[in-house]
């Protein structure tokens, strides 16, 4: 099992983001490229990244941003994704890479749905969710190029549908950060400015899955030593309100002591769009995810150092 994994030459693009930056302690003896190696847009640059051969490709790169970016540029994000996406894949396929994993998210499900927790089944059942509706819509592109890909030229790519992610290596940014990262962020901003509170958008009623991101890196690497190639949801069994995480962040981090506003006038996002970990689980065992409770402690105390 090991043997196969280490002699392959992989591929991992999105090296220098959270996940990618994470992977590297999973799968030390892959390749990491970023934006700043090739410009995965452009069709010039991936021809020139696959004169090397590439048994598999990890792709992570993408235009990613929070809610606030994705509805002031949503012109970008499908543009850039699309093209990325699209690029990567036909060139893995005329140079023959054996798997390409790519790494979708599971706002390409339907805004609203008959029944929760969403199995993979729910994927092209309806609208993605208006506020990310673009970057959805190039994660559905490439889930669908990749299916016709398998059809058409008897491949076995697959793609991962990881819930929200978090971890040490996403960048503190208001603008741009995920939730949970500019969760810590504020509290760590209020502690050192001995605020008494923390002020957050939206209402804080959203239902949230967030994943720790070596959780994730753990899965992608399960795939590359099994040789497993189905797509499937990677979500923990915790789906919280964003006030509960809130509450939670700062019992774990500032001993409750700080109290939590909401502004209820921001948008608040998808209500719900927890998914099913039951494929997963049928097809790795038994995995046991980091609690969110442990991660955000984990995540905190570096992000504090
Ligand atoms: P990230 O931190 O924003 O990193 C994005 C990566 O993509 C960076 O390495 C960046 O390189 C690279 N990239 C962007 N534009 C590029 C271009 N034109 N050419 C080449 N590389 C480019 O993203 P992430 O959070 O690690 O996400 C990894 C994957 O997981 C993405 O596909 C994302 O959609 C998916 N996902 C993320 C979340 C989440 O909550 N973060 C949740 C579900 C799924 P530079 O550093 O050089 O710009």
């Amino acid at each position: 099992m090991y043997f196969r994994f280490s002699m392959e030459n992989i591929l991992v693009t999105g090296g220098t983001g959270l996940v990618g930056s994470h992977l590297k302690r999973f799968l030390p003896d892959a390749e990491y490229i970023s934006s700043k190696d090739f410009d995965l847009t452009l069709e010039s640059d991936v021809r020139t990244l696959f004169e090397r051969k590439w048994d598999r490709v990890i792709h992570l790169a993408n235009r990613v941003g929070g809610i606030l970016e994705n509805i002031d540029h949503p012109g970008e994000f499908i543009e850039e994704n699309l093209l990325m996406n699209t690029l990567l894949l036909k060139y893995a396929r005329i140079q023959g890479s054996r798997r390409f994993t790519a790494v979708l998210s599971t706002c390409v499900y339907p805004d609203k749905f008959e029944s929760y927790p969403m199995t993979e089944q729910a994927l092209h059942q309806g609208p993605p969710q208006e506020t990310n509706f673009a970057y959805a819509i190039s994660k559905i592109a490439l889930a669908v190029q990749i299916d016709s890909y398998n059809k058409q030229y008897s491949l076995d790519y697959n793609y991962l549908i990881p819930s929200n992610l978090y971890g040490e290596h996403d960048r503190i940014d208001f603008q741009r950060s995920h939730f949970v990262t500019a969760l810590l962020g504020k509290i760590l901003e209020a502690r050192k400015d001995r605020a008494s509170s923390i002020h957050l958008l939206g209402t804080g009623s959203p239902l949230r899955q967030f994943l720790y991101a070596d959780d994730l890196c753990r899965v992608i690497k399960i795939c590359v030593e099994r040789d497993l190639t189905e797509s499937f949801n990677v979500a923990p069994d915790e789906n919280l309100s964003i006030r509960e995480i809130a509450e939670l962040a700062v019992e774990v981090c500032a001993d409750g002591m700080l109290a939590i506003e909401f502004d209820n006038e921001s948008p608040d996002g998808q209500f719900r769009k927890d998914v099913s970990n039951e494929k997963m689980k049928r097809l790795i065992g038994e995995f046991e995810f980091t609690s969110l409770r442990e991660g955000i402690s984990k995540v905190y105390s570096r992000y504090s150092e």
